[in-house]
């Protein structure tokens, strides 16, 4: 299964696609993820991508395109993989495509995760994760059993991303509707995008996409 994970920052993209790795046997390969630590490992993309990422804006397709391009190549991404936060522009939903053309590989689903904008502001201030293990937690949706210690872990020290901020997140839904929204009607075209409600509790959207989806 290849799959894409559209939706705003804050949809909760990344809480699902760890869900359909386990269904699906398959990776997240989050460009995020992969730039954070990059930007964390002081490389030559990280120290490009740094401002850019602090201001809330796309960083350049040609790094991103690179970054999964390379990924894709890797052994684990046999059984297939979940794109969160790739494509973002038309442009890398083209390289995209050419990309997995060269190498004989197709796209099985897009699904779109619709969430209304006022939502998304709370949900993304007031988020942040376990250092240790990465589990996801939120100042008021989610907290841990005993506050300040990790459910999953026990550990006590926790992160927030430096993107995730008032200011920030504006500029984040902006880049997301003036240039991700536009692949929408790309992949209705082409037959293969799905839809669930983002709004719904975390469960009830992962039933959603597995009865989209198909069985694992
Ligand atoms: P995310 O973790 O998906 O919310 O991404 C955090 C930030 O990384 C974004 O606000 C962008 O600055 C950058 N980024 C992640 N993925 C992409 C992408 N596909 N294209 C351009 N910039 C990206």
């Amino acid at each position: 299964m290849r799959m894409i994970l559209l939706g705003p920052p804050g949809a909760g993209k990344g809480t699902q696609a760890q869900r359909l790795m386990d269904t699906y046997g398959i990776v997240q390969l989050s460009t995020g993820d992969m730039l954070r630590a990059a930007v964390a490992a002081g490389t030559e993309v990280g120290l490009r991508a740094k401002s850019v990422m602090e201001a809330g804006a796309l960083v350049s397709d040609d790094i991103v395109v690179g970054i999964i391009s390379d990924r894709v190549d890797e052994a684990d991404c046999k059984n297939g993989f979940i794109l969160d936060g790739f494509p973002r522009t038309l442009a890398q939903a083209e390289a995209l495509e050419a990309m997995l053309t060269e190498k004989a590989l197709r796209l099985d689903a897009v699904v779109e995760m619709q969430v209304d904008d006022g939502l998304l502001v709370d949900r993304i201030t007031g988020r942040y994760t376990c250092a240790n293990c990465g589990a996801g937690y939120h100042d008021k949706n989610l907290q841990p059993k005993v506050a300040g210690i990790c459910d999953n872990c026990g550990r006590t020290e926790f992160n927030r991303r430096a993107d995730d901020n008032a200011e920030t997140v504006v500029s984040r839904l902006k880049a997301y509707h003036e240039q991700t929204a536009p692949l929408l009607p790309f992949y209705r075209d082409k037959g293969i995008l799905k839809t669930v409600d983002g709004m719904a509790d975390i469960d009830e959207v992962t039933r959603q996409m597995k009865a989209l989806l198909g069985a694992g």
